[in-house]
């Protein structure tokens, strides 16, 4: 991912779609041809593939990780989290990953699995078990570096708000989370994605402090924004909660104003992604002007509202003749 970023003209942007494997084989052949068509008219420089808490979705992530890089021919990058794995059940999973030709891991520490979350657990293993040994996702970075040198290029999430999974003496707080963060790059990171926020000023001053860091740890470290275009309502409070982003009032007071209508909801929905999409073009203009300015997208598996946000702020890279024909965003339009 990085030496694709690197390639890239620095007036260029790039973005990258996050799926999460279906559970049923049913949803993995929809969810097989959306990749397809979202791949051709969107060209995204990468996709991710999500992993489930402790190894819960083991079996399945691979197997989409396998349609997204083999089949697909895109360049994936398979999210690997760490705590409440065994260090064998890590091995297969980084094994099976260069197996399958996958360069990128998102190296992450995970939550505790919710019970009713997922039952299933892909290897028919204990997720948990012997020798657990790792605590911090600063420990698997290490121990990627370790076990592969610089074969895989490594990625870690960040906080633009704080990491807000348990208490800590700081509460919610970027101060507590960024000697953590430094770690991490220093340990062998290669770039940084972001929990989705709707904060800009959040985003901006979090930008801004890891460019003033004194370690110069980020200096070239590329920073992701991730933002999760908005489905509808419902979800929208609900992942809000769960990731801890805050909803400025000013936006909170748009959506809450067509709430009770789905298409409207989704339509003011791309309005404000588009906007901070827009406004961190800019931020990312005076902080990074000499690079590349990436953005992830947390699609939730859905097609049409990321579509509309990555056509109307003009993310998509030019592509062949022969790509530029088999564009028909109409189809995309439709597909949700
Ligand atoms: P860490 O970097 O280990 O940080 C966790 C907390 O511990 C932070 O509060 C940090 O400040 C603190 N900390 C770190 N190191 C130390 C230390 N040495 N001493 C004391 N405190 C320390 N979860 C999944 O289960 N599957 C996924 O696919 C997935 N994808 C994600 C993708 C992105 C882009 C993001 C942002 C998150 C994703 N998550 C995923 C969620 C993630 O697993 C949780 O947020 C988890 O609680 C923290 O993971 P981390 O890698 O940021 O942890």
């Amino acid at each position: 991912i990085t030496n694709k970023i690197a390639a890239l003209p620095p007036d260029a942007f790039y973005f990258s779609l996050e799926f999460f494997p279906p559970k049923t084989s049913m949803g993995f052949a929809n969810l097989r041809d959306r990749l397809d068509r979202m791949a051709r008219a969107l060209r995204p420089l990468f996709v991710n593939v999500t992993w489930g808490a402790g190894g819960s979705t083991a079996q399945k992530s691979l197997e989409l990780a396998e349609i997204c890089q083999r089949e697909l021919g895109l360049t994936t990058c398979l999210h690997l989290t760490c705590t409440n794995m065994s260090r064998a059940l890590i091995d297969k999973a980084l094994e099976d990953a260069k197996a399958l030709g996958i360069r990128n891991i998102l190296a992450l520490r995970g939550d505790p699995p919710r019970p009713t979350e997922y039952s299933e657990n892909g290897d028919g293993e204990s997720a948990g078990g012997d020798e657990v040994e790792f605590t911090y996702a600063v420990d698997l970075v290490r121990y990627i570096r370790k076990q592969y040198g610089d074969y895989f290029c490594i990625g870690v999430a960040a906080y633009p708000e704080g990491h807000a999974g348990e208490s800590h003496p700081l509460g919610q707080s970027l101060d507590h989370d960024l000697p953590h963060l430094v770690e991490k790059v220093q340990s062998g990171a290669d770039f940084i994605m972001t929990q989705l926020f709707f904060n800009l000023a959040a985003y901006e001053h979090f930008e801004q402090v890891l460019l003033e860091h004194p370690s110069g740890a980020f200096q070239n470290v590329p920073l992701i924004p991730g933002l999760m275009p908005i489905q509808n309502y419902q979800m929208i409070k609900r992942t809000t909660n769960l990731s801890h982003a805050r909803i400025p009032a000013a936006l909170m007071e748009r959506l809450d104003a067509v709430k009770k209508d789905d298409e409207q909801v989704k339509s003011v929905g791309v309005d404000i992604v588009s906007e901070l999409v827009e406004q961190i073009k800019i931020i990312k203009g005076r902080t990074r002007a000499d690079k590349a300015k990436g953005f992830h997208f947390y699609t939730l598996n859905l097609e049409k509202a990321v579509s509309f946000v990555v056509e109307r702020t003009n993310l998509i890279p030019p592509g062949t003749p022969e790509e530029e024909d088999a564009i028909v965003l109409e189809e995309v339009a439709v597909a949700d």
